[in-house]
């Protein structure tokens, strides 16, 4: 089976985390793979170990979540894809959905697995919005 695993570098919100203008402050900042996510690489590495295939980690985000994903590899995940967005602006759901159904629209999968919803942001958008988005070539009902 190909499997792929969403995943998002977020903050550990189990570390101090420091504030200052009501905005969180990256610096010094701990930042971890998002907990939910981390469920869903244990459930891809489960269903490739009993049906066989691979499972691959892709993250929209800047090069700093290359940690993140070396820590996926570690899990036991197989390979691990940085779609690098930090040229862009203004990154809000919607682009992160577009920009995901992208890379998937040439890619043959069996199954794509999200956390529910990141630690962060919080919006629960992806997942959803990428099963549904026309650009995904999973099914026949998203391409009507
Ligand atoms: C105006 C605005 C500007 C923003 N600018 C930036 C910016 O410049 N840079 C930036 O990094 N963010 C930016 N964000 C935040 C970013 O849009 C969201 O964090 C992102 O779209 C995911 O939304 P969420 O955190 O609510 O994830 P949810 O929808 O809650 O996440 C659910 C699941 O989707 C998957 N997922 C979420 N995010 C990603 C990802 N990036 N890659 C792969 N899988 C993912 C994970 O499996 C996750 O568990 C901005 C948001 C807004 C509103």
């Amino acid at each position: 089976m190909d499997i792929y695993v969403i995943i998002k570098r977020t903050f550990d919100t189990e570390e101090k985390i420091e504030l200052a203008d009501g905005q969180i402050q990256n610096e010094g900042a701990n930042y971890i793979i998002n907990p939910y996510d981390e469920y869903a690489i244990e459930e891809a590495i489960t269903v490739r170990d009993k049906f066989g295939g691979e499972v691959t980690v892709v993250t929209v985000g800047t090069e700093e979540a290359e940690k993140e994903l070396r820590t996926a590899l570690a899990m036991g995940c197989d390979k691990a894809v940085l779609i690098d967005s930090e040229e862009l602006e203004d990154q809000d759901q919607t682009t992160t959905t577009d920009i995901l159904a992208k890379f998937f629209e040439d890619k043959s999968f069996d199954l794509i697995i999200a956390g529910n919803v990141s630690i962060d942001n919080g919006t629960g958008q992806i997942g959803p919005r990428l099963a549904e988005n026309r650009h995904c070539s999973c099914c026949n009902h998203c391409q009507t």
